[in-house]
């Protein structure tokens, strides 16, 4: 890999996106996490700067520009705020089904409304008896007549309610296991469709999880994505291409607290000196510094390889690979930064507390860290356990 690998017009972008990170984001991060409110304005923002863009290919209104530039994006905004970074990635999951599984007529009817940031999406797969083991989930989608009608719910949903498109994951046929899941787009709007508790949580405050609910839903057979049965190997393809974001949330949040630990530690003395000048610091945020960096590494690269076109089972692998290594990363330092801060880092006034309740999230959503292990472990077992 070069040593750096974005182009001319990429580094423009990312450029342009750390300006808004430092002058607009930063700003709003405490009171965002502070009033737990979903930021509008970060989303004004956002569709301002045509930031809602960059997952988009340039037919449907977005920029063309491809994965790794919305990662290097992710991470730019995560270093400030985390949930903000967020936003583009969520933007990103809820719309993937679409661009891998949707056709044209699919695509033309919602890309350009997402592209612009008119709508925001969401990625319904989880239920309260179904996380890690997704395929147990429970909710069913019938056929009758021109439609699909969904019975069931889904929980810790992000964007629910702020959402006016969600790609939704049923079983048309109960009996046939992964096979008899498929995939559908619902838009918020369809009779039947309600939003339930959205749940009060550790981080990434301002965005909203929560429960959404199907009450014979009816939805047009037209949004039906790819074939009845495809919905699981969708839901895992959807989750190879999103899980590098949430990597690149983790990133952020690791970079932004390993450079204001280290601004900390140049200015803060005991016993005589810059705290930054006793090597148990110093060596801490060596540590620091260099696991941002390993972790820019795998995640840069997995950008590259999903833009690349690389092989579907070694996406598969690289992505669980760097959402892992990324994430585990940003609970490590951000929890270092804390401790460099002494008793500041405790405390609200200094942003490092809020950036460690936000990485914990990433070792959760979008697939845990054990199960990010799995997955690469039976990429490495294959012809083993086959
Ligand atoms: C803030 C937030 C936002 C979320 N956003 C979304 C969203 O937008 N869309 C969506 O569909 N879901 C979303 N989720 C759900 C998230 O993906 C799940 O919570 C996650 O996959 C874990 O599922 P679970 O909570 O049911 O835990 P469980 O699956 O019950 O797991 C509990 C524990 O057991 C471990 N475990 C389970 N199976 C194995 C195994 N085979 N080997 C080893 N360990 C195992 C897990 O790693 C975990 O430590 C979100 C969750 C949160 C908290």
């Amino acid at each position: 890999m070069p040593y750096d690998p974005l182009s001319d017009e990429q580094r423009e972008i990312r450029d342009l996106v750390r300006t808004l990170a430092r002058e607009r984001v930063a700003p709003r991060a405490a009171e965002i996490d502070e009033t737990a409110e979903f930021p509008w304005d970060m989303v004004e923002l956002f569709r301002e700067h045509e930031l809602f863009g960059l997952p988009f290919p340039d037919e449907y209104g977005g920029t063309g520009t491809g994965a790794l530039m919305v990662l290097v994006a992710i991470e730019e905004l995560s270093k400030v705020c985390a949930t903000t970074g967020l936003i583009l990635a969520v933007q990103e999951l809820g719309s993937l089904g679409l661009k891998l599984a949707g056709d044209d007529d699919q695509k033309e009817r919602y890309l350009p409304r997402l592209a612009s940031g008119e709508w925001l999406c969401a990625y319904a797969l989880t239920e309260p008896g179904s996380g890690s083991d997704s395929a147990a989930m429970r909710t069913t989608a019938a056929r009758d007549g021109d439609d699909y009608v969904l019975n069931g719910a889904k929980r810790f949903i992000t964007n629910a309610g702020v959402a006016d498109l969600y790609t939704v994951f049923a079983k048309t046929d109960p009996e046939a296991g992964h096979s008899g899941i498929s995939a559908f787009v619902v838009e918020a709007s369809a009779p039947g469709f309600e939003v339930g508790r959205i749940e009060p949580k550790m981080g990434i405050k301002g965005s909203t999880t929560g429960e959404i609910f199907f009450n014979d839903c009816r939805v047009p057979a037209d949004n039906l994505l790819g074939e009845e049965g495809e919905g699981f190997k969708i839901a895992m393809r959807i989750l190879d291409r999103s899980r590098p974001g949430i990597g690149a949330q983790g990133l952020g949040l690791a970079q932004g607290a390993t450079d204001y630990a280290l601004e900390y530690a140049r200015s803060r003395d005991a016993f005589g000196k810059p705290i930054a000048q006793h090597q148990l610091i110093g060596g801490m945020l060596a540590d620091m510094e260099t696991k941002c960096e390993a972790a820019r590494g795998l995640l840069y690269k997995c950008g590259l390889m999903i833009d690349e076109e690389a092989p579907e089972d070694e996406v598969t692998k690289i992505s669980a690979m760097a959402k892992l290594y990324c994430t585990d990363v940003a609970m490590d330092v951000t929890t270092d930064a804390v401790q460099i801060l002494g008793g500041y880092g405790y405390m609200k006034e200094y942003p490092v507390e809020r950036m460690m309740r936000d990485a914990k999230i990433c070792e959760i959503g979008e697939g845990t860290s054990e199960i990010q292990r799995v997955v690469i472990a039976r990429h490495l077992l294959r012809g083993i356990l086959d």
